[in-house]
């Protein structure tokens, strides 16, 4: 994804690619399209482009990933919150 990027080198994202079974849920769930197949493993090839959403964390069924385990914070939020102050002019306060 070209656009929508936060700070390069911030995401939490680990791909344990050891216990990984290449079902390739977490390409079809990713919307930033972080994930690819190769040779029926998963592999992060756009790292800088995750916002911690969690989707693919969430439908491995290996548990083979691991996104901010942070609750309470997340680059989503901030993301969405910039996209927001692009559009309407009018900022809504920090991440967390
Ligand atoms: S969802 Fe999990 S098991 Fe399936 S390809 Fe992705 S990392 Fe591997
Ligand atoms: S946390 Fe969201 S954006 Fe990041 S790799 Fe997972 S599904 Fe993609």
């Amino acid at each position: 994804m070209k656009g929508f990027r936060y700070i390069d080198g911030v995401a939490i994202l680990q791909l344990d690619t050891e216990a990984c079974i290449g079902c390739g849920m977490c390409v079809t769930v990713c919307p930033h399209r972080i994930f690819a197949l190769e040779e029926k493993k998963a592999q992060i090839v756009d790292y800088n482009a995750c916002m911690e959403c969690k989707a693919c964390a969430r439908n491995c069924p290996a548990a083979a990933i691991l996104v901010n385990p942070d609750e309470r914070c997340g680059c989503a939020g901030l993301i969405i919150k910039g996209w927001l102050a692009k559009f309407t002019g009018k900022l809504v306060g920090n991440c967390c």
